[in-house]
């Protein structure tokens, strides 16, 4: 949870999470939906999947026990270097040193690099730097002991470089560089797409909703079917194209709903919503380009995990906001 999340964002979730499923094993069990609804949020999905397919390695591969070692910690579903560095040697004293955005603006300090941290090179000598510092006999405390320098002294404006326990060895303190270290080269300007939706009613006032396939962005949650506006198309253009081939059926546009906007980490999207007819001739939909679809009442939008832009949406829809 704690990934690309605050602590203090995640703690109500953790609390909630925990109380559904106070057990790897209630984890590994549960049904997709579930997770995802209990994850519902937060954000960033891919880390509720891949912590439910972890739950079902460690009981199918660690007969229910949670592996003590770095390569069994790595091979658990999303599990990168920095997180098997930090369980390993935190809850159980192995010598990984843990390379954070915290521990490479000590480091790329301490050690003058002045090449870009983005890239992984730099991060590389970053890591090598830090598991040459790592005291091999407290290597929990060391990690979390340079991750909290770089948390409330080594802060990435004004250091606090008089109070720091390694300022006489500091090359970026010496060489006045705090301001310019670590270096950083511009971002790329971030995308922003224009996305149509189609809330699409029948006769008995139920909405069509598709799943998302579990291999994409979002995968496992639901949504209102659409995607995005080619050049040249205008809105009503793109959403007909789009159920066209997403559900094998042709619409008619209605009113415009509303417009969210929502950033992800690479790109911005802004989600125009419309209501829509199936026209009369048309055939049952089919899920052409999602897992599955389904025809619900407003009042079961609720027990649906969806994407946050659709979530305002369903709240919308059902005028509680
Ligand atoms: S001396 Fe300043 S720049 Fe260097 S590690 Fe300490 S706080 Fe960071």
């Amino acid at each position: 949870m704690l990934q690309q999340t605050r602590v203090d964002q995640a703690t109500p979730y953790y609390h909630r999470f925990l109380k559904r499923f106070p057990t790897v094993k209630d984890l590994a069990k549960a049904e997709r939906h579930d997770v995802l609804m209990a994850w519902e949020g937060l954000g960033y999905y891919s880390r509720a999947r891949n912590l439910q397919d972890a739950a079902k390695q460690v009981i199918d591969e660690f007969d229910g026990v949670f592996p003590e070692t770095y390569d069994g910690i790595i091979a658990l579903k999303g599990i990168g270097p920095y997180t098997a560095a930090a369980v390993s040697s935190i809850a159980f004293g192995l010598p990984h040193a843990v390379v954070d955005g915290n521990v490479i603006r000590v480091i790329s300090r301490l050690f003058g690099i002045r090449d870009d941290v983005g890239k992984t090179g730099t991060k590389n000598e970053i890591q090598q730097l830090a598991d040459q510092l790592l005291d091999e006999e407290r290597p929990g405390d060391f990690n979390q002991a340079v991750m909290e320098l770089g948390a409330t002294v080594c802060t990435p404006k004004n250091p606090v470089c008089m109070m720091c326990p390694v300022s006489t060895s500091c090359v970026a303190f010496r060489t006045a560089e705090t301001d310019s270290l670590p270096y950083k080269a511009p971002k790329k300007k971030v995308p922003h797409h224009q996305i149509v939706v189609g809330v699409c009613r029948d006769d008995d006032g139920r909405m069509l909703i598709a799943l998302r396939p579990e291999d994409k962005m979002l995968g496992g949650l639901w949504e209102f079917p659409g995607g995005k506006v080619e050049q040249g198309e205008s809105k009503e253009q793109a959403l007909t194209r789009e159920l066209r081939e997403e559900l094998g059926v042709m619409i008619s546009v209605g009113e415009k709903i509303t417009e969210i906007k929502h950033a992800y980490s690479h790109f911005k999207i802004t989600l125009n919503a419309y209501e829509c007819r199936i026209e009369p001739d048309q055939p049952e939909p089919k899920p052409k380009a999602s897992k599955e679809l389904k025809w619900i009442q407003p009042e079961e939008l609720e027990n649906h995990p969806f994407p946050k832009a659709n979530r305002k949406l369903t709240m919308l829809l059902l005028g509680k906001k």
